[in-house]
């Protein structure tokens, strides 16, 4: 069975309980002409794209057929100003209003690395869209109970990608993967480097970290049972008088990792890495 098999809706609850379950106030719904009673169907709500508590979590409608799933990972690129702009020539500026509030939460998710709950709609998807729109039929629905996370955001393009699973709170270093899943020669390759062999020195930094690089930000790659993987790096190596504290340890992605004791670049590297830790170390005091 296939990841996209577990998602697949197949029935459809209603849009605000999808949103109440995600852990956003709904209690807004109510508060039209409507009433109370007819709260799910308050359209001020309920054909919204997407959905937000500011600064806490992010709730977007997307169709299942436009998931897709690599290597058991199931992920989604988007872009949402691609959107803004069709609408706005064809004139349709409700969905553009939509369309642009989507790509506000989705750069509130990536600015704060936000959990961004799915409700995934099936039925007949007929713009050539991701998102639900009134001119498509939503036939099921159902609230994806795996957290996603956006793992890319170009500020520029607004191309996005998002993976499912990413802020699952699962963060692994090379120490947690099983020894199957790193082949031999992978080990070979990365002998020679000096990993942080404290549990929960790792643990603090990788749970900093999010799974996202902290020098270069982009996040380091999904697991196949749903972890983030970094490696562990101690930024002023012991030998060298470093401490064996968390504000010494940083999680790389293995390019960063490996650049950071190999590279030409290596003593730029740990100058940003100490000027970003100590950032750190001030703003948890
Ligand atoms: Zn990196
Ligand atoms: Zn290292």
């Amino acid at each position: 069975m296939s990841m996209l098999d577990e998602i697949k809706p197949t029935v459809k609850p209603r849009v605000i309980d999808l949103v109440n379950a995600a852990g956003i106030d709904v209690s807004d719904w109510g508060k039209f002409r409507g009433g109370e009673k007819r709260a799910a169907s308050n359209p001020r709500y309920c054909y919204e794209w997407s959905f937000l508590k500011p600064g806490s979590i992010v709730v977007l409608n997307l169709w299942y057929q436009s998931l897709r799933e690599r290597n058991g990972i199931v992920s989604i690129d988007l872009n949402l100003r691609k959107s803004v702009r069709r609408y706005a020539e064809g004139g349709k500026g409700v969905w553009r209003t939509r369309a642009e509030k989507v790509d506000n939460a989705i750069q509130d998710a990536a600015k704060n690395r936000l959990p961004v709950r799915v409700i995934v709609n099936d039925g007949e998807m007929r713009t050539a869209d991701y998102l639900s729109a009134d001119a498509s039929r939503v036939e099921c629905r159902l609230l994806d109970p795996v957290p996603w996370a956006v793992a890319s955001y170009d500020w520029k393009t607004g191309e996005c990608r998002l993976i499912r699973g990413g802020l699952s709170g699962k963060f692994v270093d090379q120490f947690s993967l099983q020894p199957e899943i790193e082949p031999e020669v992978e080990r070979r390759m990365i002998s020679g480097i000096a990993f942080v062999r404290d549990a929960g020195l790792r643990d603090r930094a990788l749970e900093r970290a999010k799974g996202f690089c902290e020098y270069c930000e982009k996040p380091g790659f999904a697991t196949t049972d749903g972890g983030m993987f970094l490696e562990t790096h101690h930024v002023v190596p012991l030998g060298e008088g470093g401490a064996d504290v968390a504000e010494n340890i940083a999680a790389l992605c293995p390019n960063h990792h490996r650049e950071a004791h190999h590279g030409a670049r290596r003593d730029e590297i740990r100058r940003a890495l100490q000027r970003r830790l100590k950032g750190f170390a001030s703003k948890v005091k």
